[in-house]
């Protein structure tokens, strides 16, 4: 079975979320668990937690298909010790405020080099960092997305993903989210049946499907290879409509989220819509 959902809002508090994801026709969604431009948010209280359970139940969207997304402020590859350690301690707030709320992913970006280290220097400082997070928290897997390899940004080749994972101590608790949108800018080929195949099928034999945990889907504004961060709604874009129908009749892709983090919300509903009539 498919989860289709988006990238929703938390405003007023993370309850809002699931209500917000109810209203759009979603059976799944992500969010920020806090607000994803500051380092520092206050605590989730009791009550909000109480009530984000309640209304996920309420609407009928389990654990299994929210993945929440972490600030854009955090590199947990930084090159420098000071500055990764302040990255290090928001994932594990972030990782700490998915546990409170009894989710079991977190989607992050992998980090950035600043060009100051070594993309495998770069690689290994992100490994430590999820290391250090699954040891002080239980339950959360954490899921590591794909980038469009813009500036310098690590993890938009699906080797560079697979190095890291081969660092990472329990590979139980270890998983990655495909960003289509980003997985074209990095130079995979996602249009027509037979790029789509052999983009997957490169996917399974570099890193396997069986660490993938979810999948942002997003049309791009940008051609393939651009390295350029552009999403675009879903058939308006370079992709294209028939891209998106080919991964919903894919059963690889069931049970597990799939987000739209498409930049014209009015259009969710409809997208939902579209994706779901194509299973
Ligand atoms: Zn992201
Ligand atoms: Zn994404």
């Amino acid at each position: 079975m498919k989860y289709i959902g988006a990238h929703v809002s938390a405003s007023g508090g993370v309850e809002n979320a699931p209500i917000n994801a109810a209203a759009i026709g979603a059976k799944a969604f992500a969010l920020f668990t806090k607000n994803q431009r500051q380092w520092v948010s206050a605590p989730l209280t009791d009550k909000s937690i109480a009530k984000f359970k309640e209304n996920c139940a309420k609407v009928g969207i389990s654990a299994e298909h929210i993945l929440p997304h972490d600030s854009y402020l955090i590199n947990l590859g930084h090159p420098d010790n000071e500055a990764i350690n302040k990255s290090r301690t928001a994932i594990l707030d972030e990782m700490m405020r998915c546990e409170q709320l009894g989710l079991k992913l977190l989607n992050f970006h992998p980090g950035s080099s600043l060009k100051e280290i070594s993309t495998e220097e770069c690689l290994k400082r992100i490994a430590e960092s999820i290391n250090m997070t699954l040891d002080k928290t239980h339950g959360v897997c954490a899921v590591i997305e794909n980038t469009a390899g813009q500036g310098s940004n690590v993890g938009n080749k699906f080797e560079e993903l697979k190095y890291i994972i081969d660092l990472v101590e329990d590979k139980s608790r270890v998983g990655i989210c495909i960003d289509t949108c980003h997985a074209f800018a990095a130079g995979y080929d996602l249009v027509g049946n037979e790029a789509l195949e052999q983009t997957f099928n490169t996917f399974d034999k570099v890193i396997g499907f069986n660490y993938l945990r979810g999948m942002h889907l997003n049309d791009t504004k940008k051609g393939i290879g651009s390295h350029v961060d552009r999403h675009e709604s879903i058939g308006l874009g370079a992709i294209g409509l028939d891209s998106f129908k080919w991964i919903m009749k894919d059963p690889r892709f069931d049970n597990m989220p799939l987000i739209l983090e498409t930049p014209d919300e009015s259009r969710w509903p409809e997208e939902i819509k579209m994706l779901s009539e194509n299973l």
